[in-house]
């Protein structure tokens, strides 16, 4: 069984590498992004309220992500194992998924934490066409990465629990890489 958080700034292939993970163990890929981005078109309440967070690369509030995970993370298909991608995003989410987990009686096993120059983020999320990947849409992901994710390498760190893996590498070689250190 699995439990992991994937880390990292966008462009890192946080997505692409919790996907084959998940497909791999079996295990649910939890994408915040991809939730948000299904309500979107599908133009339900959640999806009207956090659009205009997306399409400007801002962190859609607390209050719609969090019940929205605790609304994941209760259905049946997660009870034996997740990977989560793109939550948590800043402290207070990370502090209240602490809480939720104690709440589910569930603990994560690793956090995966994928590092990538921001030369190569750059170029590589240009080249990806979504609808948030204009250039000065990216500039403001990444910096709203810098104030509000990265402070979770440290938050993770100093639980030991946190592994670091190169993610400027071929997407297999980075595979090979989260295999090693994660728990079967
Ligand atoms: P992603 O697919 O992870 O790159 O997420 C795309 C966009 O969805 C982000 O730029 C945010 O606007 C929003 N988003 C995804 N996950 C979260 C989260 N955990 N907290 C706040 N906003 C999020």
């Amino acid at each position: 069984m699995s439990r992991l958080i994937f880390l990292g700034p966008p462009g890192a292939g946080k997505g692409t590498q919790a996907a084959m993970l998940a497909a791999e163990l079996s295990t649910p890929h939890v994408s915040t992004g991809e939730i948000l981005r299904a309500a979107v078109s599908g133009c339900t309440e959640l999806g009207m309220k956090a659009q205009s967070y997306m399409d400007q690369g801002e962190l859609v509030p607390d209050e719609l992500i969090l019940g929205m995970v605790r609304d994941r993370l209760t259905q049946p298909d997660t009870k034996s194992g997740w990977i989560l991608d793109g939550f948590p995003r800043n402290v207070s989410q990370a502090k209240f998924f602490d809480e939720l987990l104690v709440a589910i009686k569930q603990a994560y096993d690793r956090v995966v934490n994928l590092e990538v120059a921001d030369e190569t983020l750059v170029t590589r999320l240009l080249g990806r066409g979504r609808k948030d990947d204009s250039e000065d849409v990216i500039r403001n992901r990444l910096a709203v990465y810098r104030e509000q994710t990265a402070p979770l390498i440290d938050f993770y760190h100093n639980r030991h629990q946190l592994v670091s893996i190169d993610g400027d590498q071929p997407i297999e070689d980075v595979m090979a890489a989260i295999r090693q250190v994660i728990v079967p």
